[in-house]
């Protein structure tokens, strides 16, 4: 297997780039280095990549590469680069979420329309598809009502694979994952802020009142159904990748001072634009299709986060 996975620098996609290459196949790494978060966390995800032979990076914006060379006699694409990040997705910066989210997802897809040899796109989309969303758990055909325009983002471009699945039979899957956590996790999500700040020994911000809840996701569990979504996931298919660790944020707390040891204090923040009340996934077709088999287990994934953390800001 030849593959590409772009965002190969990011959280989620460095790990799903390490697996791949345990699993032999050669890997062409795709990443422009965005400044959303400091370089130097990238730069640390893909310590393990570069030492490996059949590993390869381009250090480039999609929207900048011949991509029908690229993708030239390649098995998949693995599509998991976009700008994240709900709260930054308000006012000018929009315009970058525009660039890296939907049209560098166009010119993916018109690239892999003239690309015979793929047999699967597999798209990182997410549960913001789903925003005020009223049904709880949510089903892949439930109402999509994005809550903020980085939703509005993910939803167009799923939506740009589903029609050129429809149109030009490009074997696109899309996997809407909700909030993936675990070692690597980007700078600006609740979990890393959570710990760093319990290490530096100041309070955590929470937004809103913590009730709140959200479908944890380990990142393990995403790195799996992907690699299951490449084999067995059916083209123009959207599946929901949920953890099955719904919580309250407020419940999370004490498994934070579990974890840590440490007495966790709160600094009380007004919710924020765009950030929806609940997450929850349905997630019987991964289930079914994927064989997904999340770990209930969240605190042995914080435990991981956790000695991450310490090791990152300690170094
Ligand atoms: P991340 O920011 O750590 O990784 C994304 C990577 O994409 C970055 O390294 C960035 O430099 C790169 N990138 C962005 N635009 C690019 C472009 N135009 N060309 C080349 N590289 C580009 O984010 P993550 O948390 O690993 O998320 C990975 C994917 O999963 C994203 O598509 C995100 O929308 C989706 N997702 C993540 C979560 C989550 O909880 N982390 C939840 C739902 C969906």
């Amino acid at each position: 297997m030849n593959c590409i996975v772009t965002g190969a620098a990011g959280f989620i996609g460095s790990h799903l780039c390490e697996r791949l290459l345990q699993k032999g196949y050669r890997v062409t790494g795709v990443d422009s280095f965005t400044d959303f978060y400091a370089k130097k966390f990238k730069e640390q995800n893909l310590t393990c990549l570069l030492a490996e032979d059949k590993f390869s990076l381009i250090s480039k914006d999609i929207n900048a590469l011949d991509l029908s060379d690229i993708l030239k006699d390649k098995d998949c694409v693995f599509h998991y680069a976009a700008q994240a990040g709900v709260r930054s997705s308000w006012g000018r910066e929009f315009s970058i979420y525009l660039d890296n989210n939907i049209l560098a997802t166009q010119k993916l897809l018109e690239a892999a329309k003239n690309t015979s040899s793929l047999k699967k796109i597999i798209y990182a989309s997410s549960s913001s598809v789903y925003g005020l969303c009223p049904d709880l758990p949510m089903t892949e055909d439930s109402p999509l009502f994005p809550y903020s325009p980085y939703g509005v983002s993910k939803l167009a471009a799923e939506n740009l694979c589903s029609l050129y699945f429809q149109n030009y039979g490009v074997p696109t899957v899309s996997l809407r994952f909700f909030t993936v956590f675990g070692p690597r996790q980007r700078p600006d999500m609740a979990f890393h802020k959570f710990f760093k700040a319990i290490l530096e020994d100041k309070p955590i911000p929470v937004f809103g009142n913590g009730s709140q809840t959200r479908d944890f996701t380990y990142v393990e569990d995403v790195i799996k159904a992907s690699l299951s979504a490449l084999e067995n996931g059916k083209p123009g298919e959207i599946y929901n990748l949920g953890g099955g660790n719904r919580k309250r944020l407020i419940d999370i707390i004490p498994l934070l001072e579990t974890v840590s040891q440490k007495k966790v204090q709160i600094q009380w923040e007004p919710q924020q634009k765009g950030d929806v009340i609940h997450t929850f996934a349905a997630i019987q077709k991964a289930e079914k299709d994927l064989n997904f088999n999340p770990n209930p287990d969240i605190e042995m994934g914080l435990t991981k986060e956790w000695s991450w953390i310490k090791k990152i800001y300690s170094a």
